[in-house]
C-alpha cells in the first residue's frame, strides 16, 4: 500500500459520519413489532419443508460478563449470580427445543457460535454439559465451523478443554489493546502474558484458528501506543485479527459515559491508526479481508475471499454462505433468506416467554424483493470489494445500472475522490476506498435516510 499522504486524509475525514456497520441489511433498526413470534415460527415451518434445505448455522447468546468493560457495546449483564447463570443456560435448553421441534431432520448444522456477554464465564463443567446436549441435539457436518468468544481473564486450561471437548475448533478473544493506560481508561486490566496463555493452549489443545479482537479509537490511543500493540499482536501469530472501530454512542450504551470524549482519539490520530494497522498487518503476510478483518493468507476467511464465497452476518465474516442463522439466548437474531427475527433484550421477558413454551421473538423484518436485492448488492460490497454488475442483474432480472441509477450517482463523489471505480460489468473498490467501505455501501442502502431522521443510532464510520 503506498504512502498515504495529507490530502488523503482531507478527503477520508469528509466521510466519517454515522453509518451502519451492514451485518444485515436491511439494518436491525428497521426490525419491528410488527414481525412476531407467530411470524417466525410460519416461516421456520415453511423454509423447513424443502427436502433439499441448506445447513444451518446456530449462534447462542450467553449473556453474562464478570466485569463492565467500560467501552462494550454487547448486549450483556454483569453478574456474580452463579444461579443465575445456571437458570439461564436452562432456559436456552428450553428454546432449543421449542424451535428445534419444526426443523427438519435432515439439515445438519455446518457452523455454530458462542457469543455474548462472556461464554468462557461458564463453568468448564457447564460448558460441557450446553455443548452436549445440542450434540445430543444436532447432527453437525464432518467440516463445520464451531466458533467461541472466550475472555482470557478469568480463562483456565479446563475452560479450554471442555470447548474443544465438544467440538469447538475455532476461538475468538478480546484484547482491545495492550497499553495498561488504554486498559485502565477501559476498565479492562488484561495482561500480555494472560492472553498468550489462552492462545497456547488454543494450540496445545489443536484448535484449527485463533482471533484477536484489537479496538482502534480508545481512549489515550495514539498512533505510538496502538503500534505497539498491532507488534505485540502479530508476534502472537493469530490467524485473524479484527481491528474494530470504536463505537462512542454513550446515549445508546449508558456506561460508555465512564470514558471520557476528550480522552478519545480525534478523527485525524484514528485514521492514522488504522492505515498503520492496515500496512504492519499486510507486511506481516495478514490479507486485508475487509471490514476490520485480516486473516493470513492460508486461512479459509482469506481463501474464501478469492473463491468470492465469503459471506456476512451478525457474527461477522463467514465462510458458511447460504445457512439459515438460528439465534438463541436473550437479543439473539435469527437470519434467513427471507426474515430476521430477533429476540427480547430483556431478560425478565425472555424467561417470561420461554418460560410460557413461546419464542423470544420480539422484533423483526420481512424482506421485500427490493430489500433482497440491495442486501446482495451491499454484502458482495462488504464481502468482495466489489459488485458484479451482471450476477445481480442475471439473479434477479435487472438493469443494474437502471434500477441503481440514484445509487450510482451517490457514488461520484467517491469516484471523484479516487476511491470507487464505475466499470460497464462492475464497481469496484479501490485501494483507499477500503477505508470508507460502509460510506460506499450507504450509496446502497434505501433506509438509511429515513432511520437518520428517526434515531441517531449509528457510530461514524472512521
Ligand atoms: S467482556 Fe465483552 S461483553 Fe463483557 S463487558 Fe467486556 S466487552 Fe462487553
Amino acid at each position: 500500500m503506498k504512502k498515504m499522504n495529507e490530502e488523503d486524509f482531507r478527503f477520508l475525514e469528509k466521510y466519517n459520519k454515522p453509518g451502519p456497520r451492514y451485518t444485515s441489511y436491511p439494518t436491525a433498526p428497521m426490525f419491528s413489532e410488527n414481525f412476531t413470534a407467530d411470524d417466525f415460527i410460519s416461516e421456520i415451518i415453511e423454509t423447513n419443508k424443502d427436502e433439499n434445505a441448506s445447513p444451518i448455522s446456530l449462534y447462542f447468546h450467553f449473556l453474562f460478563c464478570a466485569k463492565l468493560c467500560y467501552f462494550c457495546g454487547c448486549n450483556m449483564r454483569i453478574t456474580s449470580d452463579r444461579n443465575l447463570i445456571a437458570r439461564y443456560n436452562d432456559y436456552l435448553k428450553r428454546e432449543v427445543l421449542l424451535i428445534k421441534k419444526f426443523l427438519s431432520k435432515k439439515r445438519k448444522v455446518a457452523q455454530m457460535h458462542w457469543g455474548g456477554g462472556t461464554p468462557s464465564y461458564l463453568l468448564p463443567d457447564e460448558i460441557k454439559d450446553f455443548g452436549e446436549f445440542i450434540r445430543a441435539n444436532f447432527e453437525f457436518s464432518a467440516d463445520a465451523e464451531i466458533g467461541v468468544e472466550i475472555d482470557p481473564r478469568g480463562l483456565t486450561k479446563e475452560h479450554m478443554e471442555a470447548f474443544r471437548s465438544v467440538g469447538f475448533n475455532r476461538i475468538s478473544m478480546g484484547v482491545q489493546d495492550f497499553d495498561p493506560k488504554v486498559q485502565r481508561a477501559i476498565n479492562r486490566i488484561q495482561t500480555e502474558e494472560i492472553t498468550k496463555r489462552a492462545i497456547d493452549w488454543a494450540r496445545q489443545l489443536g484448535f484449527e484458528s485463533v482471533n484477536i479482537d484489537l479496538i482502534y479509537g480508545l481512549p489515550h490511543q495514539t498512533l505510538e501506543s496502538f503500534s505497539i500493540t498491532v507488534d505485540k499482536t502479530i508476534q502472537m501469530s493469530p490467524d485473524r485479527v479484527a481491528v474494530f472501530n470504536y463505537a462512542h454512542v454513550p446515549w445508546l450504551k449508558k456506561h460508555q459515559k465512564l470514558i471520557k470524549a476528550e480522552d478519545l482519539p480525534k478523527a485525524e490520530e484514528k485514521l492514522k491508526i488504522l492505515k498503520m494497522t492496515i500496512e504492519k498487518m499486510t507486511s506481516a503476510g495478514y490479507e486485508y479481508i475487509g471490514m476490520d478483518h485480516f486473516a493470513k493468507s492460508t486461512d479459509e476467511l482469506a481463501i474464501a475471499q478469492k473463491n468470492n464465497s465469503l459471506h456476512r452476518n451478525f457474527q461477522g465474516y463467514s465462510t458458511k454462505a447460504g445457512c439459515d442463522v438460528y439465534a438463541f439466548g436473550v437479543s439473539a437474531i435469527s437470519q434467513f433468506e427471507n426474515i430476521y427475527a430477533q429476540n427480547t433484550k430483556d431478560l425478565k421477558e425472555y424467561f417470561e416467554r420461554i418460560g410460557a413454551g413461546r419464542p423470544a421473538t420480539k422484533v423483526g423484518y420481512r424482506m421485500s424483493a427490493d430489500d433482497r436485492i440491495r442486501k446482495e448488492t451491499i454484502m458482495q460490497l462488504m464481502c468482495h470489494l466489489k459488485i458484479d454488475k451482471r450476477k445481480i442483474e442475471q439473479k434477479f432480472g435487472i438493469r443494474f445500472d437502471e434500477y441503481f441509477a440514484d445509487s450510482i450517482t451517490q457514488l461520484e463523489t467517491f469516484i471523484a475522490d479516487g476511491l470507487v471505480e464505475n466499470k460497464k460489468d462492475e464497481i469496484r473498490v479501490k485501494e483507499y476506498g477500503k477505508f470508507v467501505i460502509r460510506n460506499i455501501a450507504m450509496c446502497f442502502d434505501a433506509y438509511l435516510q429515513k432511520i437518520m431522521a428517526e434515531k441517531p443510532i449509528f457510530s461514524k464510520t472512521v
